[in-house]
């Protein structure tokens, strides 16, 4: 980030560039631009040598037009007002693409959950569901989990906010333990969004899947599971990354027992039969798919020019640079940018919310008949758009968003 700009400066210039290509009310466009609530909230947590420490969390609503807003809860050392509001307003487009009911909104802690104990994690949870009760609830706001939280940081939240509302209500909280109204297939969700991206991306490019060369940089939860459904569908692994390096073997790997071997040695590195090759090779592999996984920033015009990829499927957020979208353009690559590609996580967030509110139960092969339906729905309006307006997948994912929301806003109105 150059100096003075914020991750939010950032968000605000993209969602600037799509509106360009609306005819939006001045007012509207810049009510969008900025977040419309931020809440900073700071509580005491006991840690364990019985001193008293204070940290500082947030939520931060976007857009509320389309529904109660939808989004993670961050615990980083580095999370920073200016990220969350960034966060959030992604959120809104993320929600707003895929067709829910649903507006944008963010939250976080600063704290480095590394050097806390279980105990003190539990109790930085509780107390900060117990800060951010007044500004959520299954009709406002719904928090769900994010980088360093998980299902167990979710049922404390919502035990703290139950506790506090003296009612039950697992629809404030999304990503819950299936014990407490956690949904069946959420664990898997974003990858199988993935792969269903990915399926409809090949067939947009008369790509055949069985055969079709898969290449994933970052084999976690979003990058492993994309693999191994991709695979059950007849694509072939052929190369893979992580934090500590990057495998390949031509003749195809294994996806799931890549994982077992990931899991038990915790890395993708010296699974028997690849070669080891450095990370801007794997990102040039001749292949058909190429599916970045990991962080942000890892197309960029430097690494984008070598791409041998037919079709490009963003599960990570923000992996490729804007220079490196235009390069991609040129050498016909499809992108199926983040905030379709990845959308499959709070898509069943929202099925594990109406379950909650209905008190029903759907089996997994419900929730995954239901996410490829709504998925593919959202896939198929951004490829019309794309065809119809001549603009990438990217820009047309963001007018879908931004005129859904936008519409929502005028009908509205302004009083009261
Ligand atoms: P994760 O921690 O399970 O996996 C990330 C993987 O990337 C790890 O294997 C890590 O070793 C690897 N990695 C990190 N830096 C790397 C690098 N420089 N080179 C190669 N590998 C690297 O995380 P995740 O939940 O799978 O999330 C991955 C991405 O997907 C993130 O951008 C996240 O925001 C996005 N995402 C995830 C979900 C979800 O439900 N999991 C939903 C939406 C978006």
């Amino acid at each position: 980030m150059s100096e003075g700009r914020t991750i939010f400066d950032v968000a605000v210039q993209q969602y600037r560039q799509a509106a360009a290509y609306l005819d939006l009310d001045p007012g509207i466009e810049e009510l969008l631009a900025t977040c419309s609530r931020e809440t900073t909230v700071r509580f005491p947590v006991r840690m364990d040598d019985g001193s008293t420490r204070v940290f500082e969390g947030y939520r931060v609503q976007h857009s509320s037009a389309l529904g109660p807003t939808k989004g993670g809860l961050r615990f980083h050392q580095d999370v920073s007002l200016a990220e969350v509001k960034a966060l959030a307003m992604w959120m809104t487009w993320k929600t707003s693409v895929a067709g829910l009911p649903y507006g944008g909104a963010k939250g976080g802690v600063i704290c480095d959950p590394k050097t806390l104990s279980k105990g003190e994690l539990e109790r930085v949870s509780r107390r900060f569901g117990r800060a951010i009760a007044p500004v959520i609830g299954p009709w406002v706001d719904v928090p769900a989990p994010d980088v360093n939280t998980n299902p167990q940081t979710m049922a404390w939240i919502l035990s703290a906010y139950e506790s506090v509302s003296a009612t039950h209500s697992p629809a404030v909280i999304t990503g819950k333990p299936i014990e407490l109204g956690g949904s069946e297939g959420r664990a898997e969700a974003t990858g199988r969004g993935v792969m269903f991206c990915t399926v409809e991306a090949c067939r947009a490019r008369q790509i055949p899947i069985e055969g079709a060369r898969l290449v994933v940089q970052g084999y976690g939860n979003a990058g492993s599971v994309s693999a191994y459904l991709l695979q059950e569908r007849g694509a072939k692994l052929v190369a893979a990354s992580d934090t500590r390096g990057a495998v390949y073997n031509p003749d195809g790997i294994d996806a799931r027992e890549l994982l077992a071997h990931k899991c038990a040695t915790g890395s993708v590195v010296g699974y028997p039969g690849t070669r080891q090759i450095d990370e801007s090779e794997l990102l040039h592999l001749p292949c058909e798919i190429l599916i970045p996984a990991a962080l942000e920033g890892v197309l960029t015009a430097d690494t984008a020019a070598g791409v041998q990829a037919r079709v490009v499927v963003e599960a990570a957020n923000g992996p490729t640079a804007p220079e490196a979208d235009t390069i991609l353009e040129e050498k016909g690559v499809l992108v199926i940018p983040d905030i379709l590609a990845n959308s499959g996580g709070v898509i069943v967030s929202y099925f594990e919310w109406v379950q909650n509110l209905q008190g029903e139960m759907w089996t997994e092969a419900e929730v995954n008949r239901r996410l490829e339906s709504q998925i593919t729905t959202a896939f198929q309006d951004v490829l019309r758009i794309s065809t119809e307006r001549k603009v990438s997948t990217r820009v047309a994912a963001y007018i879908k968003a931004i005129s859904r929301v936008a519409r929502a806003v005028a009908m509205r109105g302004t009083e009261g």
